[in-house]
């Protein structure tokens, strides 16, 4: 029996930084995962600008650390091809200059990404990190806190907080917090690692397709290092019932049919299999805590309505769950009511983003409306200086939800 004040479920991103946060101050914590690092995890693998943001916030030198890293690659922007087949290109940083900027996000497979933050975990005697401990019970204590064990009843924790931070597919999030899976606000991925596909971007943009006829759902190619590509598919639950989809299917067939993706992957070799996993989405306000816990990351549902991005907001909630354990743990209180301050920072941080690209995901059932904005950013260089901004400031992001902006853009 292993008797703790503070077991984080999970090292993933969430779980990682949550621990990095709490060694930082001093505190040590059981950090557990069902996995043995280095693992993998199925992910798009793109790590956009706030991900670097957290890492400095864990610790100052770690963006230059993981940027000299070999498994990952430097990525400048996104590729975006309307369903009228225009392609937008948006620079993360307007008039980048790759031989003197520091990149504003990376590619890199999840297994070396997570990997080099558990490589971090590894470096702090104050967290004890337990892999290979799949807990799947979850018993409330009388006196407040949790005991934690595997199927068997086995390898028991007693803790007093509990940070869930163990995924989309978390158990206790569903058996505990009370969460359900909403098909509307759920998204079904795929992933997939090919090699040899020809004409990546040469500055690794990475390219979002939404074809017309795999609406509201994209199909994504992300560059990776040694000539691999990251290549899926992602579409809304509710969306993918409604139409009866096979994702996997229709992954295949557009590789095979659409003529511009059938040139590009001929001769390229699929390696490993077609993976799947659920994003739960942060298009709806959800109860982040409760008696002795907190759910961060996927495990609470704050994956980007739009871009599909986690990996960032797992950092940030991760972050803020580690604050508020510090808090706890100085005045002993670990209430649902106290717990509460919790769920407030995360959504200051992060609702106004999520509202907004929850606005931005409903385009995609207005193709028109998409391919004329992706038309005219293509012939019009202001515009695409906006969007571009749009991915570094959120306050531009506004600008998509306000009907004079279609205005101006459709009448100029
Ligand atoms: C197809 C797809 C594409 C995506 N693309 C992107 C992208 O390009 N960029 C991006 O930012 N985000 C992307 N995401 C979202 C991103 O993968 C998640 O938001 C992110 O992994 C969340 O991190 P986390 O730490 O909350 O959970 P996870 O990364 O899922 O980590 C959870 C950890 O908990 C462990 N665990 C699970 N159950 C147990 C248990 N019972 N006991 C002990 N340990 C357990 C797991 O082994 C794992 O290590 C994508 C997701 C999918 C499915």
């Amino acid at each position: 029996m292993y008797k703790t004040d503070v077991c984080i479920l999970g090292a993933g991103p969430g779980g990682a930084t949550a621990a990095l946060h709490l060694a930082k101050k001093g505190a040590s914590c059981l950090l557990v995962d069902k996995a043995v690092f280095p693992r993998d995890k199925v992910c798009g693998d793109a790590l956009s600008g706030k991900v670097v943001n957290e890492l400095r916030r864990i610790s100052p030198e770690l963006p230059a650390l993981f940027s000299h890293q070999r498994e990952q690659l430097p990525s400048w922007g996104i590729h975006f091809i309307s369903p009228g087949g225009q392609k937008l290109s948006v620079p993360f940083k307007y008039n980048y200059k790759p031989e003197q900027d520091a990149p504003a996000g990376y590619i890199s497979k999840r297994l070396d990404f997570d990997n080099f933050l558990v490589d971090q975990v590894k470096q702090h005697p104050e967290i004890t990190l337990l892999e290979s401990m799949d807990i799947t019970k979850y018993e409330r204590q009388q006196g407040g806190g949790f005991i934690l064990s595997g199927k068997n009843g086995d390898q028991q924790i007693e803790t007093r907080l509990l940070i869930v931070a163990n995924g989309a597919q978390s158990g206790f999030t569903r058996h505990i917090a009370g969460l359900q899976q909403e098909p509307e606000h759920y998204c079904a991925g795929l992933r997939a690692y090919y090699k040899g596909v020809q004409d990546l971007d040469a500055d690794n943009f990475i390219e979002l397709h939404f074809f017309k006829d795999f609406l509201p759902g994209y199909f994504w190619v992300f560059p990776l290092p040694g000539g691999f590509a990251n290549v899926g598919v992602g579409m809304l639950s509710s969306a993918i019932s409604s139409k009866k989809l096979n994702l996997k299917k229709e992954m295949l067939r557009m590789i095979a049919t659409h003529p511009e993706l059938q040139r590009r992957f001929n001769g390229a070799e699929l390696v490993g299999d077609i993976k799947g996993y659920g994003l739960p989405l942060g298009s709806k306000k959800r109860s982040l805590s409760g008696d002795s816990y907190m759910l961060v990351g996927d495990a609470g549902a704050l994956i980007d309505p739009f871009t599909g991005e986690g990996v960032s907001n797992a950092m940030i909630s991760g972050c803020w769950a580690a604050a508020q354990a510090i808090l706890c743990l100085e005045q002993q209180d670990f209430s649902a009511a106290f717990m509460q301050a919790y769920d407030k920072a995360v959504y200051n941080r992060l609702w106004k983003e999520l509202k907004l690209s929850r606005q931005m995901q409903k385009l995609l059932n207005y193709p028109w409306l998409f391919n004329q904005v992706a038309s005219k950013a293509t012939k019009n260089q202001a515009l695409a200086e906006t969007i571009s901004c749009m991915f570094n400031d959120i306050d531009l992001r506004e600008k998509l939800k306000q009907p004079s902006f279609y205005f101006k853009l459709l009448f100029n």
